[in-house]
């Protein structure tokens, strides 16, 4: 079955064309500058990558884009549209109402919109996509795999914040967590590799990319995770601040004579990494910056593996132990120093790194050495693949 996948942005469509046989990615491209001018970028498998300017004034026109991209002769990858089975959507907050993935029908639809409140950047754009491949492969089945969804399983004790819990009745404020469909796919992974029925296993799984978030996973579920009611809560970012004491807002705003809209862009965009070291958001720039002797990258650097250390050991006695660790996303599958610093602060678990091993990059390794009470793997995330799994798994039960 062929099953393609998008993640569409305000501005931008990623996709992904995929195998559900082979697990192969059969073609894969970005739209990127959606309603500005548009410039869809296509690689097919063993083909020659484009780069295609054209206007897009819509996702319509997107989508319409990587639809010829995939038929093209020379650069696509199927002869007609019925040879995709399914297409998979991620959509970034299902709220309440998802805790799995589910086939698109008007109804689905008005309930992710009624989840637009809670993350007002992302949901509208992942249903403007929805709806353009409803309208131009009418007779397609869609699915949506929700970042929230996997951390549904959390207790209350782990998603009720300390406010008073009228605002949780009318309002929904509560913490939800995100990379729900990483999460899922490398615990399910690092469980695989312990010799021990998956009810009994205990996991930690360091989602640390541009947007970074831990969870906590017992017996392959989630019961806590670092991101809150938004992918703003937790561990500090690439610009996102991370936790911050809230009446700092209040005291931002008098002495900066700033908004509240002001000062959450900036705790979104201007902060994090970003804001610590003055340099970048990137993690390969930080790691420059220590090695020129540069203060404020080291500091950035030590504070972001301070915290997801503190977060690890506050995980590991929420779930009175731990048998593996694994890292995953940009920093956490590439970073040797980060992970190296994490784990660092974590010997008391009986963790010790092969120091060989932590040196690879990018591909499935277990780090910590043989006699490690702990184990410590890189896991690459995939989260294109696990939604196309999902999306096949969900058109099979049909
Ligand atoms: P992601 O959000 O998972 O795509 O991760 C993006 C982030 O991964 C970048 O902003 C970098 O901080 C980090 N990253 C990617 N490649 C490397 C690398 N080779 N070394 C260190 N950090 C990296």
């Amino acid at each position: 079955m062929k099953i393609l996948v998008i993640n569409c942005g305000s501005s931008s469509l990623k996709y992904q064309l995929i195998d559900s046989d082979s697990e192969q990615v059969l073609a894969k491209g970005i739209c990127e500058r959606i309603k500005i001018d548009g410039v869809l970028n296509h690689t097919a498998s063993g083909k020659d990558k484009i780069n295609v300017e054209a206007p897009m004034p819509d996702h319509n026109a997107a989508v319409k884009l990587v639809i010829d991209a995939l038929l093209d002769s020379e650069h696509g990858v199927i002869q007609s549209l019925d040879e995709i089975d399914a297409v998979g959507h991620r959509v970034v907050h299902g709220g309440e109402k998802f805790a799995a993935s589910v086939i698109v029908n008007d109804e689905v639809l008005k309930a992710i919109e009624e989840c637009n409140d809670l993350a007002p950047l992302h949901n509208p754009a992942n249903l403007i996509g929805i709806e353009a491949c409803r309208t131009l492969m009418p007779d397609i089945p869609n699915v949506v795999v929700f970042d929230t969804a996997f951390h549904q399983t959390m207790p209350k004790e782990a998603y009720i914040y300390g406010l008073p819990y009228s605002y949780y009745e009318k309002y929904k404020i509560r913490r939800y967590g995100f990379h729900g469909t990483s999460h899922s796919f490398v615990s399910a992974k690092t469980i695989e590799l312990l010799d021990k029925p998956k009810e009994d296993t205990k996991v930690i799984v360091c989602h640390l990319g541009g947007g970074a978030s831990i969870c906590a996973v017992q017996g392959g579920r989630s019961i806590d995770t670092s991101m809150g009611m938004t992918p703003l809560e937790g561990i500090v970012m690439g610009t996102r601040s991370g936790s911050i004491d809230p009446a700092i807002i209040e005291y931002i705003a008098k002495k900066e004579n700033k908004s509240i809209d002001e000062i959450m862009n900036i705790l979104n965009k201007e902060s994090g990494v970003m804001g610590i070291s003055g340099r970048s958001s990137d993690f390969r720039d930080i790691d420059e910056g220590i090695r020129n002797g540069e203060e404020r990258s080291k500091i950035a650097f030590s504070v972001f593996c301070y915290q997801a250390a503190k977060i690890i050991g506050g995980y590991v006695a929420a779930m009175n132990g731990v048998d593996a660790i694994s890292f995953t996303a940009g920093i956490g599958e590439n970073d040797s120093a980060v992970r190296a610093a994490v784990c660092e602060r974590l010997t008391y678990l009986g963790i010790t790194l092969d120091k060989e091993a932590n040196k690879k990059r990018g591909e499935l390794t277990q780090i910590s050495t043989a006699d490690s009470k702990v184990k410590v793997f890189v896991v690459p995330t995939n989260e294109e693949l696990a939604i196309a799994r999902e999306t096949l798994a969900f058109i099979g039960n049909q």
